[in-house]
C-alpha cells in the first residue's frame, strides 16, 4: 500500500463533518467524518488475497508480513491516506433507525487502478468513529473470518459482491455477549480489509432526505452517478429528472439480479436493512448470513430475526423491493414526480419473476424457459424439496447425473439418498411424488429440440455450485483459528475459488451438514453480535 496513491475523490467531492474530534454524535450536512484507525497491540496477518491485491496494483511482495499487518490494520498510515467514516442512515427490521453510519469501518481512501476502475479500501473493525454510538468500533475474529471467506466465495460463485483483501488479528481482546444473554466473554479482535468501487448504501440517500437536506441529497446522488454510473450522463453532464429516474431504474435492475443469484445458490443474507443495501447491487455486510442446507424458504440463520423472520430465504426479493421503495421515497425530491419511480418498482416484481424463472430453467438444464410447461415443474419441485429435509446444493448436482433416457429411475429416492437429512421422512408417498416429478422433468427435456445430455450436465454444473460456504464449515475454520491454527481457513479460501468444479481432494466439503451442527451456535444460529 506504500506504493498506492490515494486520490481521495469521495472526500474531495462531498461535504465533510466540520468537527475533527472523534466522539459519538449526530453529524449533519456531511457525507463523512475524518476518523483515524485505533492503533492495535500486535497486528498479525492471517489471510491475504493475492487476486484482489493484483487488481489494486498493490505490489505486496515488496513487503514482509509484519509490514502488511501494520498497514492492513491501520497501525501505519501512508501520506496520501485521509481516513474517514461514511455517514448514512437506514431502516432496520422495517423501522426507521435515523443516523447509523460507519460505526466500525474506516475507509483508508480511494484509488484509481490500472484495469479495474476506481476502488475504495476500507478497514472493518478499525476502532470507533463519530458513528459508533455506544459501541466499541471493533470486530471479532469469528465474524471477520465469516466476512473474509464469504465475500470471496460470492465472487467466485459469480455473484456481485464487495471483496476482501486481507484478514488480520489485532492482538487486542474484544468483549462480546454473543447471544445477548448475559454471557459476555473476551474474544480475539480482528480487522478485515474490504474493497469495492463504492460503499454507498441506500441509507446514504435516506439520511439527508429524512433530514430535509436537499443539498446533501443532491450532492450524494450526483457524486454517485458521476463515479459509478457515468454511462447515464450525456456530454452535457446535466442531472435531469430523467437521469435520476434512469439511475433508480438501474439500481432496481442490479438489485433484482443480485437476489436472483442469492436464490440460485441458496444464500440468505440475514440482515437486509437498508444500510446494508449497496447502491451498486453488491452483496455487502456479511453478518448472520447462511446457506440453506435443507431447502426451506422460511429459514433464516439470524437469531435476532427469529420471531418475525423478516429476512428469511424466500422473502428476500420482497424485502429488497420494500427497500427499493424506501430508496425511491428518499430520492423523490430529486425528481418531483412519483410516476417513473413507481414504474421501476412495479417492473421490479415482473423482472424478478421472469429472471427467477430463467434462472430455474438454467438450474434444471433447460435450453430456455417455457412458461406454459415450466411453472408447474418449478413449483412442484419446490414443494418436493421442502416436503422432507432435502439438501438444496446436493440435490441439483445429483439431478445432473440422472439417466434421462431411463426416465424415472427405478428407485429415485436411492439416487438422491445423500441429499436427505432424515431417512425416516422418505415415505412411499414421497417416493411416488419424486417419481412423478422426475418423469415430468425427463419428459420436458426429451421433448426439447436438439436435446444433448452431456450439454445439459455441463450447463447445470455451471450454475449449481458443488461447494458453498456452509455455516458449519466456517465454524470449523473459526474454532481452529481461535486456537491459532489457520489451516482450515486457508483450505476454505482455496477450495471456494472453484465452487463449480469437481475437486476430488475436497470431496468432504461437498457433503450435507453433519447432524452435530444442526442446532449448534455458529452453524445454524447466528446473532448480529460481531
Ligand atoms: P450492521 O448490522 O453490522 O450493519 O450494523 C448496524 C450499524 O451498527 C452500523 O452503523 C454499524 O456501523 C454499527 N455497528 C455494529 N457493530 C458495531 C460496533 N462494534 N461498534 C460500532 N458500531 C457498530
Ligand atoms: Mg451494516
Amino acid at each position: 500500500m506504500l506504493n498506492l496513491t490515494f486520490v481521495n475523490q469521495y472526500i474531495s467531492h462531498l461535504p465533510g463533518d466540520s468537527l475533527a474530534e472523534n466522539y459519538p454524535r449526530q453529524v449533519e450536512h456531511a457525507a463523512y467524518s475524518f476518523a483515524t484507525p485505533k492503533s492495535v497491540a500486535a497486528p498479525k496477518l492471517i489471510a491475504f488475497n493475492d487476486d484482489v491485491a493484483n487488481e489494486l496494483d498493490f505490489s505486496f511482495s515488496e513487503h514482509d508480513e509484519d509490514e502488511l499487518a501494520q498497514l492492513l490494520t491501520g497501525n501505519q498510515l501512508t501520506t496520501s491516506m485521509q481516513p474517514y467514516a461514511m455517514c448514512y442512515g437506514g431502516h432496520q427490521f422495517g423501522g426507521w433507525a435515523g443516523q447509523l453510519g460507519d460505526g466500525r469501518a474506516i475507509n483508508l481512501g480511494d484509488i484509481q487502478t490500472k484495469n479495474f476502475g476506481h476502488k475504495t479500501i476500507q478497514l472493518k473493525g478499525a476502532g470507533p468513529t463519530p458513528y459508533s454510538r455506544t459501541a466499541d468500533g471493533l470486530a471479532v475474529l469469528r465474524s471477520s473470518i465469516r466476512e473474509f471467506l464469504c465475500s470471496e466465495a460470492m465472487y467466485h460463485l459469480g455473484v456481485p459482491t464487495t471483496r476482501a483483501l486481507s484478514l488480520c488479528l489485532t492482538g487486542d481482546n474484544v468483549r462480546r455477549d454473543m447471544f445477548y444473554d448475559g454471557n459476555a466473554k473476551y474474544e480475539l479482535g480482528a480487522v478485515v480489509c474490504r474493497v469495492s468501487s463504492s460503499f454507498t448504501r441506500f441509507g446514504s440517500f435516506q439520511l439527508p432526505s429524512a433530514r430535509s437536506d436537499g443539498a446533501l441529497l443532491q450532492a450524494q446522488a450526483q457524486y454517485c452517478i458521476k463515479t459509478d454510473f457515468p454511462h447515464l450522463l450525456d456530454q452535457t453532464q446535466t442531472f435531469s429528472p430523467e437521469v435520476y429516474a434512469n439511475w433508480f431504474n438501474e439500481v432496481c435492475q442490479r438489485t433484482c439480479k443480485l437476489v436472483v443469484h442469492w436464490m440460485r445458490i441458496g444464500f440468505v443474507h440475514g440482515v437486509l436493512n437498508t444500510d446494508n443495501m449497496s447502491i451498486l447491487g453488491e452483496t455487502i455486510d456479511f453478518g448472520p448470513y447462511g446457506w440453506v442446507d435443507d431447502f426451506d424458504p422460511d429459514w433464516t440463520p439470524n437469531t435476532t430475526d427469529a420471531q418475525g423472520k423478516r429476512y428469511r430465504f424466500g422473502a428476500q426479493a420482497q424485502v429488497c423491493r420494500w427497500n427499493l421503495c424506501q430508496l425511491a421515497n428518499a430520492i423523490y425530491p430529486l425528481i418531483n414526480d412519483a410516476k417513473p419511480l413507481q414504474q421501476c418498482i412495479d417492473e421490479f416484481s415482473d423482472n424478478y419473476q421472469q429472471q427467477w424463472a430463467e434462472m430455474m430453467a438454467e438450474k434444471l438444464g433447460f435450453n430456455e424457459y417455457v412458461e406454459a410447461s415450466d411453472q408447474a415443474i418449478f413449483s412442484q419441485l419446490e414443494e418436493l424439496l421442502a416436503s422432507i429435509e432435502t439438501d438444496m446444493t446436493l440435490f441439483y448436482r445429483k439431478l445432473a447425473t440422472i439417466n434421462i433416457s431411463e426416465k424415472a429411475l427405478e428407485q429415485p429416492a436411492l439416487h438422491f439418498a445423500d441429499c436427505y437429512y432424515q431417512s425416516e421422512q422418505i415415505t412411499p408417498e414421497y417416493k411416488a411424488e419424486l417419481a412423478t416429478w422426475l418423469n415430468a422433468y425427463c419428459e420436458r427435456l426429451l421433448t426439447q429440440q436438439g436435446f444433448d445430455n452431456s450439454k445439459r450436465i455441463a450447463k447445470m454444473n455451471a450454475v449449481n455450485p458443488k461447494y458453498v460456504l456452509r455455516n458449519y464449515l466456517s465454524q470449523q475454520a473459526i474454532d481452529k483459528a481461535e486456537q491459532g491454527d489457520y489451516s482450515e481457513l486457508h483450505t476454505l479460501q482455496a477450495l471456494l475459488k472453484r465452487p463449480y468444479d469437481e475437486q476430488p481432494e475436497f470431496e468432504r466439503y461437498a457433503q450435507k451438514r453433519p447432524d452435530w451442527a444442526r442446532n449448534k451456535a455458529g452453524c445454524s444460529m447466528l446473532s448480529c453480535s460481531s
